[in-house]
């Protein structure tokens, strides 16, 4: 097998960054010419976070081929700067499904199914389905595998034994664990404190895994004398503990860890070729990132506004738009419940330019609207995305067609004018993303879900932004504009500017006679990347610093 595997497990407690450092470390492999892939296994029941509350699980990514995902998916992609699919996130979850399937099917031939080897051989499947070598999908050199949840925790368990057998039937040239880490600095003793990670460690090598590289996330750098204290209390290589500092933009991480030296350890445990990383790229974007030539404040319109993990790609594509740009976008949250038509003015000022973003359920609608026609008639430029163009949409219908009653099916199935509803062909993308979900069920895969292809008109903002009539754009919604009332709109100016191939579903909307007024039913924010912004947000940020200029 010509791929090799990297583990990242985490210890102590959550939130240490386990994601981001796997896509650093992904990003550091990929400037020294390798192909690398990554995976996150999620030891939580839930079969995909499609219907989990984002209050729980953040945001919920979208991959291309239309898994939802957890949100480090996106940081993957980011980093990776590649596409990803449902192949790339695995929860036990899913995995029992498939077993209990199979004990159903009778494929078990009346054995008793048990956690080893049943459960465990199928979490070893996945992670090795993504060193399959096909002729137009060739193997990763690389695959790095991200073990969600905390080194300790009892659902993880037959994760770890998954990875910890692995290891002897791939061999260790072929295998390495890095286990991250906190190493906090107590500020009343002014020192660095190792006690928690020796204890990980501990556990970690108490089910059979011995770490080769041991990551210190901290506040400062970890001195070498601790660093030298670290591997010898938990018996890996002298050069092999590093420290993963705090970093004020992410995107900073990966050349900190190859200051480091930390792609160089990995590279030669793994026998990986000796090349040099090609750092350019990054270099300049921290710096551009970090040199802004001017700032824009962008009022993001949501109903999860203490919870930005739940807009995560949404930020970081606004981020990626400022980069574009060279300013540095301030975000302002505004909590859309809270929005009527008395304060909008008051909630806006300072405001450069107005996003609502996709949601679900009523809640906090009508504020999304007043927003909307704030920024409609206001001239300020407005970028609405999947919840947030069919708010747009409703708000034209109500105030400038006069469809008093216009709604969406979602927010009132009894509503006379349903400007959104669920159509009738919506049977066929049902069943088209159950196809390429490969599972039946009731809440999952009940979305439009994935990339579809899109067409936009030519002399519209889309295409001005986009540059290109054909586009890709991902999904993840139920409801759709209505038809019927396409005609009445466009007479009144709305400009249906993007639309799938075959005409039926109305994929971006605009109001030409606006500095820039634009929403789409898709979520381009999953494919914006820090070295490649998309498109709209790029165009989106220079419209809303010249209405800053203004
Ligand atoms: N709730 C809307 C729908 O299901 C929009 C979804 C979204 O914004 N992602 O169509």
């Amino acid at each position: 097998m010509k791929t090799k595997f990297i583990f990242i497990t985490g210890g102590v407690l959550s939130s240490l960054g386990k994601g981001l450092s796997a896509a650093s470390i992904g990003a550091l492999l990929k400037t020294r010419g390798l192909t690398v892939t990554i995976q996150k296994l999620d030891p939580y029941i839930n079969v995909d976070p499609g219907t989990m509350n984002p209050y729980q699980h953040g945001e919920v990514y979208v991959t291309d081929d239309g898994a939802e995902t957890d949100l480090d998916l996106g940081h993957y992609e980011r980093y990776l700067n590649t596409a990803l699919s449902q192949k790339n996130n695995t929860t036990s979850g899913s995995i029992y499904y498939k077993v209990i399937t199979k004990e159903r099917h009778g494929d078990y031939l009346g054995g008793t199914v048990q956690v080893i080897p049943h459960i465990t051989d199928e979490i070893k499947n996945a992670i090795l389905s993504l060193a399959k070598d096909e002729p137009e999908n060739p193997a990763p050199d690389v695959a790095i595998i991200e073990i969600g949840g905390t080194v300790g925790d009892i659902e993880g368990l037959p994760f770890l034994e998954a990875i910890r057998q692995l290891r002897s039937e791939l061999g260790r040239d072929n295998c390495l664990y890095i286990h991250l880490t906190l190493v906090p600095y107590l500020r009343s003793a002014g020192e660095h404190k190792t006690k928690p990670t020796q204890h990980s460690v501990k556990e970690l090598r108490s089910i059979g895994i011995q770490p080769d590289i041991i990551l210190c996330r901290c506040e400062e750098p970890v001195p070498a004398d601790l660093r030298a204290k670290i591997a010898l209390f938990c018996n890996v290589d002298k050069d092999a503990v590093f420290s993963a500092v705090d970093v004020s933009n992410i995107y900073e991480l990966p050349l900190k860890l190859y200051e480091e030296g930390l792609d160089q350890k990995v590279a030669i445990m793994l026998r990986l070729p000796a090349r040099n990383a090609k750092l350019e790229p990054w270099e300049e974007l921290v710096h551009n990132v970090k040199n802004p030539q001017g700032r824009v404040t962008i009022a993001i319109v949501g109903k999860y506004v203490e919870l930005k993990e739940a807009y995560k790609s949404l930020h970081e594509a606004l981020v990626h738009g400022g980069i574009a740009n060279r300013v540095a976008v301030d975000l302002r949250y505004v909590n859309s419940e809270e929005v009527t038509a008395e304060n909008v003015a008051e909630t806006f000022k300072g405001a450069d330019g107005i996003l609502v973003p996709g949601g679900f359920g009523y809640r906090g609608v009508e504020g999304k609207i007043e927003s909307i026609r704030y920024a409609r008639e206001n001239n300020v430029p407005f970028f609405g995305i999947c919840l947030g163009m069919q708010c747009a949409v409703i708000e034209f219908a109500r105030h400038v067609v006069g469809i008093e009653e216009a709604n969406s099916e979602e927010f009132n199935p009894f509503a006379k004018d349903k400007l959104i509803y669920l159509m009738t062909e919506w049977y066929d993308f049902r069943k088209k993303a159950v196809e390429r979900r490969d599972a039946e069920s009731d809440k999952g895969g009940t979305m439009r879900l994935g990339a579809y292809p899109c067409a936009i008109s030519e002399g519209t903002h889309a295409f001005e932004a986009y540059k290109t009539a054909n586009i890709n754009e991902r999904h993840r919604h139920r409801y759709e504009f209505n038809n019927a009332y396409r005609e009445r709109l466009a007479d009144m100016g709305m400009v249906f500017s993007g639309q799938s191939p075959d005409g039926t579903l109305m994929e971006i909307v605009e109001i030409p006679d606006h500095p820039w007024f634009l929403g789409c039913q898709f979520h381009p924010e999953f494919q914006s990347r820090p070295m490649k912004p998309h498109p709209l947000f790029k165009d989106f940020i220079r419209a809303s610093c010249l209405a800053r200029k203004k």
